[in-house]
């Protein structure tokens, strides 16, 4: 069936009034059916454009892009809507794909009973601790049935316990649910302790650096029991020498 994702020296270029950007430039990268990778890089050198692509926000400017399945979103912000409760949060996209039907609803159920909010369907976004707001967020994502979850930075905005603890649960949510994972994130312990593999970007325009796969000698390790790997500080410092974040 070959992969998932498939990139073959794709470039993006913007374009506006104050010039050109070359955002992405010969970007290679596959990805295989139920991989999760992590992908950093510098600030600003491109990622979430790669991801709109893959979104198919942006079409690229060069290259060959294959997606062979149905991708899903969730950003570094939850984007609730205030008034409506949990419950329709998290059937919104259903709603907006007009799928809104008994057995998707029965998922949506399912997947809050299953993910610890079934005593919250009724209360609203702001009655809810941003972590568990970032488990609607992956819910309502997870409701269309997506085969492959894009993931831009989704845990930024929490504070670094809430983090730890929200990435661990969304972790192991994506992997339950077998699906493929594309995660951009600027914390190279998250990357490495969710991943299959990391992806090391260059500084703009992306392209790809260096490609980590993980193997840690912990068994059936979670997220969270991953960091306690002892490999583990071996390819933290291994990405952050690649990163060169001082150049
Ligand atoms: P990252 O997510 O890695 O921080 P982005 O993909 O958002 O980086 O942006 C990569 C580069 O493209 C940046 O220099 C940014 O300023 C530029 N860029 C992003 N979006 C646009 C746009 N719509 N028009 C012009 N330039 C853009
Ligand atoms: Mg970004």
């Amino acid at each position: 069936m070959g992969p998932i994702v498939s990139m073959e020296d794709i470039s993006l270029r913007y374009h506006s009034i104050s010039g050109e950007t070359l955002a992405v430039s010969h970007l290679d990268l596959s990805v295989e059916s139920g991989e999760f990778i992590s992908v950093v890089g510098p600030s600003g050198c491109g990622k979430s454009t790669i991801l709109s692509m893959l979104a198919g926000l942006l079409p690229p400017s060069a290259g060959d892009l294959k997606i062979n399945g149905h991708i899903g979103y969730m950003l570094q912000k939850d984007h609730l809507l205030h008034w409506r409760n949990i419950r329709n949060n998290a059937l919104l996209g259903l709603e907006i794909q007009k799928k809104l039907t008994p057995e998707n609803i029965e998922y949506v159920d399912f997947l809050l009973d299953q993910y610890g909010l079934s005593e919250f369907k009724d209360h609203y976004p702001w009655q809810l601790s941003g972590g568990m707001r970032q488990r609607v967020a992956l819910i309502r994502t997870l409701a269309v049935k997506p085969d492959i979850l894009l993931l831009d930075e989704p845990f930024s905005a929490l504070d670094y316990q809430t983090r730890l603890s929200v990435s661990d649960e969304i972790g192991l949510i994506i992997r339950r649910e077998q699906k493929t994972a594309i995660l951009v994130t600027h914390d190279i312990s998250e990357a490495i302790s969710l991943a299959d593999r990391v992806i090391v970007l260059t500084k703009r325009p992306a392209t790809v650096k260096t490609i980590f796969p993980i193997l840690l000698s912990v068994e059936n390790y979670t997220p969270m029991k991953a960091r306690e790997a002892p490999e583990f500080k071996d390819y933290f410092n291994a990405i952050w020498k690649e990163l060169d974040v001082h150049v």
